[in-house]
């Protein structure tokens, strides 16, 4: 995707403006970059990155672009390791922020006479406030649940008769399992739900569908860049609008840090348009798709699509020049009868080749294995686009593993 000159622009004055900010996040690390030069995509992609670790480095508040009087509010992300990251909002973020989650209502059809149930959870996380925010500037009844406590949930989404779910995927299918557990479906008035957006398989997504009876829309966002609501899937559920005007998206190779073709698979990249209190110029998520080009969307929203967050660019391994992802393997797998979910991969460099080793398992033994083997590198070859050598083995017979990431063992460095 070509960078909009009015996008131009607006980026060149932002740094502009960062650079004269006196020990400002940006001052330094843009020391030497001239705003001037900041005038074609070339211009543009020769700006730096922002990661993750720069934002830690800045705590507490050392990513502020204010004056401390006109910071709001702080909100900080989830971190598993280490130093919170702390992201103020000026008065005008905030706003932002809601009249961009109220566009996601919006896109999924909801209105003021919806009652939108909100079970993300409150305090220093974004996604809670965000959903509330949203919901009260387009006029809907927001219901602040937040997280945990089930019966209460289904006796409140019951008796205020909630029309809207907002939930994890994870909690989604929770509540739609006891939901169908308890036989109360016709007891409820739930149409849709906005599931804030991770990698999470069809399976799922059929399931959560099916059992709550409601379109189900994918909701983007991170802490980094507001929080969940700058971006949603719509009707066509053909990837998810980004709002551009608010946030500018790039998708580039993780490993090259060079920009890949729309389609490609990579790394989604965001740059702010209008954030006051903590702009960033090139932000990496580390989440995982591609730009989906092709024009207006059949919803008939202008705004640009990415597809679906299919996983975590941590998780990427390249074998053959080609990138690797463990969904994409959970995808392949599904797709053949007999194959478990269950399955580890193991790359080595053997004779001077990569070499890709998939363990699978499967309760098909002697030839029927062998003739499984045969049916997996065959749809491997097809979809990856490389020969793999496959490796049936019993049922219960691969270590279980928590997280996806260690399935794939790269043992060529
Ligand atoms: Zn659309």
């Amino acid at each position: 995707m070509t960078i909009p000159s009015g996008t131009l622009s607006i980026i060149r004055e932002q740094i502009r403006r960062l650079k004269q900010i006196p020990d400002g996040f940006y001052s330094k690390r843009f020391a030497d970059i001239n705003p001037d030069d900041i005038r074609s995509q070339d211009g543009f992609e020769s700006l730096p990155f922002t990661d993750k670790d720069a934002l830690r480095d800045a705590y507490p508040l050392g990513l502020s672009a204010v004056p401390a009087r006109d910071i709001v509010r702080v909100h900080s992300s989830s971190g598993t390791t280490g130093t919170p990251v702390i992201i103020p909002y000026t008065r005008q973020d905030v706003l932002d922020w809601a009249v961009m989650f109220k566009r996601c209502y919006e896109i999924a059809g909801v209105t003021r006479d919806d009652r939108v149930h909100i079970t993300p959870g409150y305090g220093l996380w974004t996604a809670g406030i965000g959903f509330q925010a949203g919901a009260e500037l387009l006029g809907a009844m927001a219901i602040p649940m937040g997280p945990g406590n089930t019966d209460k949930q289904l006796q409140f989404m019951r008796d205020l008769g909630s029309t809207v779910l907002t939930a994890t995927s994870s909690y989604a299918l929770l509540l739609a399992e006891e939901i169908e557990r308890r036989g109360i479906r016709g007891e409820l008035k739930l149409k849709k739900a906005l599931i804030g957006s991770e990698r999470w398989g069809e399976k799922m997504r059929a399931r959560i569908a099916s059992e709550l009876g409601v379109s189900l829309y994918d909701i983007y966002g991170l802490t980094e860049i507001y929080g969940p609501g700058i971006g949603i899937s719509c009707d066509a559920a053909n990837g998810m609008h980004m709002f551009d005007d608010f946030v500018y998206s790039e998708v580039i190779d993780p490993k090259t840090g060079k920009p890949v073709e729309d389609g490609e698979l990579g790394e989604l990249v965001i740059t702010t348009l209008r954030k006051q209190g903590a702009p960033l110029i090139r932000y990496r998520t580390h989440d995982l798709t591609r730009m989906l080009g092709g024009g207006m969307c059949s919803c008939g929203c202008g705004y640009p699509r990415i597809d679906t967050i299919l996983g975590r660019t941590d998780d990427m391994v390249k074998i053959k020049g080609v990138n690797v992802f463990p969904g994409q393997i959970d995808d392949m797998l599904k797709e053949i009868d007999g194959v478990s979910s269950e399955y580890q991969v193991m790359i080595d460099h053997f004779e001077g080749r990569d070499r890709f080793t998939l363990f699978f398992e499967t309760d098909r033994i002697d030839e029927h294995r062998r003739a499984l083997e045969r049916d997996v590198a065959a749809v491997a070859r097809m979809r990856l686009g490389f020969a793999i050598a496959p490796m049936g083995v019993s049922l219960g017979e691969l270590p279980r593993s928590e997280k996806k990431s260690t399935r794939i063992f790269d043992n060529r460095y």
